[in-house]
């Protein structure tokens, strides 16, 4: 049998005959890193079945790829979905300690999905196959493929961000979770700074780093640390957004804006969003620079997402409350200043709302990278692109430095930033526009895919792991 890469992800998305049912970020990355590989990708169905039955994978083939899936427990989704990962590591590898809710039970619960997922992809692997992890739910997956004798390549992706070490502290038995990642062979991190915050933890929980950079040495085994930062199908994305501009549904928002500039927001609602101190910067904007009231309005689109906790639906009254406070206070009969959605629209409505909009407002408190702000580039029209205004603690920032970098906490700046994105002359907008569309033309998700994967396969070479590391060190500096 011919070498495979095996994906392993929380969800996994089976295409319908029409292709990917919901192409969100981690289908778009799956799909480039199996692009011309025979491969697997191995997760949670999606579905939750009774207590007692026993899981038996599903399995279904679609080209070259085979897709295997298991349901879950009802307990085991509430304790290792709902629990462990979502009240637990979310907020705190978020750096919102403050939110996390821990009970051991839910630890137990992730600790017991991990094993179970191990236990059915076990025998599916051969010695030749290389292995790839995806995400917070699974950080201990190798660990329990070790135990099962499984010597393969396994790497891993954390998809969001990784704080200091005396954060990652704070996570009750943190060594059973974030220490698991030791046994990966490669941990792949969005930043830099996500990179060395690991590499810090490692090191304070006793670990060597001597041999290379990034590279450290714990109980005998060896693993890498390094960043990639996630990317987007770059030219595709810019083709969806031209065409979309023709749509049917662009057009009546158009119409309805009646000339008004539109600012742009899109995020699911999580409090790592940042979506209030948003709104209220927006209000400051307008109670600042009156001469704007009437000429723009702000789309804020929000689908909802985690129903079943509980701080979300609090999360959206508070919204709900200041989005009519703004309204309430400058709006008139002919004009509404936010349109508050809480509704998804497809990728390729999306990349039309981006194209339309002057500006886009992508103010997380925290956030791993944030695909909708490299998506609002790719989406521009180059002769007449839109500014994006950008928070510094998106791991986007790192890289669009022709955004207008904003400090989310700061209602004033942002205030700011929103008459400095939208009195922005034309030549300004296209130089930054160019510069960022560049860097994301070179740095799409496919070349995202390729350099992990390649990282992944020196890890294990010897020679070529210290070159494979220089190139990785060199790229940084
Ligand atoms: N998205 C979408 N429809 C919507 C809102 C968002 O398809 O109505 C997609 C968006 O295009 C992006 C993803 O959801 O690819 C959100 O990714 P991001 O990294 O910005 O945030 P996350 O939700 O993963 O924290």
């Amino acid at each position: 049998m011919a070498p495979r890469l095996i994906l392993v992800s929380n969800r996994v998305n089976i295409p319908d005959s029409k292709g990917p049912r919901q192409a969100g970020g981690l289908t778009v990355a799956v799909n480039a890193a199996l692009k011309q590989r025979e491969g697997v990708w191995f997760g949670w169905s999606g579905k939750v079945s009774e207590d007692g039955a026993i899981p038996t994978p599903t399995i279904v083939h679609r080209r070259m790829r085979t897709y295997v899936t298991l349901d879950l427990s009802a307990t085991d989704f509430q304790e290792y979905y709902n629990g462990f990962a979502n009240r637990v590591l979310w907020p705190i590898l978020h750096y919102r300690v403050d939110l996390a809710e821990f009970n051991a039970g839910d630890l137990g619960g992730y600790l017991r999905v991990n094993a179970h997922f191990a236990d059915a992809l076990s025998p599916l692997i051969t010695p030749e196959d290389t292995i790839w992890v995806h995400d917070y739910h699974l950080l201990p997956l190798a660990r329990e493929l070790r135990a099962r004798g499984h010597q393969n390549p396994i790497g891993f992706f954390l998809h969001i961000p990784c704080p200091p070490p005396d954060i990652l502290e704070a996570l009750p038995q943190h060594w059973q979770t974030m220490g698991a990642l030791s046994h990966y062979d490669l941990v792949g991190l969005q930043t830099v700074q996500d990179a060395e915050n690991l590499g810090r933890y490692f090191a304070i929980q006793g670990s060597e780093s001597k041999r290379a950079p990034g590279m450290f040495e714990i109980d005998g085994r060896r693993v890498t640390v390094a960043s990639f930062p996630v990317s987007i199908a770059t030219a595709i994305y810019a083709r969806a957004a031209r065409n979309a501009v023709r749509s049917g549904m662009v057009g009546e928002l158009r119409d309805s804006l009646g000339g008004k500039r539109l600012i742009l927001g899109v995020d699911r609602l999580d409090y790592s969003k940042g979506i209030p101190h948003r709104i209220q910067a927006f209000g400051h904007f307008l109670d600042k620079y009156p001469e704007w009231l009437g000429k723009v309005t702000f789309l804020q689109v929000t689908p909802k997402s985690r129903v079943e906790v509980p701080e979300y639906a609090a999360m959206n009254q508070e919204i709900n409350a200041l989005v009519g406070q703004i309204n309430g206070r400058h709006g008139d009969a002919a004009w509404t200043p936010i349109r508050y959605v809480n509704r998804s629209y497809t990728r390729a409505a999306l990349a039309g709302l981006y194209r339309t909009a002057q500006v886009a407002l992508v103010t997380p408190l925290r956030d791993g990278m944030n695909l909708v702000a490299k998506e609002y580039v790719a989406a521009q029209d180059p002769e007449d692109p839109g500014v994006l205004v950008l928070s510094q603690f998106a791991g986007a920032a790192q890289e669009l430095d022709g955004a207008v970098i904003v400090n989310p906490h700061e209602p004033e700046g942002m205030a700011e930033a929103i008459k400095t994105a939208l009195d922005m002359p034309l030549d300004d907008r296209k130089a930054r526009q160019h510069r960022m569309f560049a860097h994301l033309a070179a740095n799409d998700i496919d070349r995202w895919a390729e350099r992990f994967l390649t990282a992944l396969g020196e890890s294990r070479e010897q020679p070529g792991l210290l070159k494979g590391l220089r190139q990785l060190f060199a790229q940084r500096a």
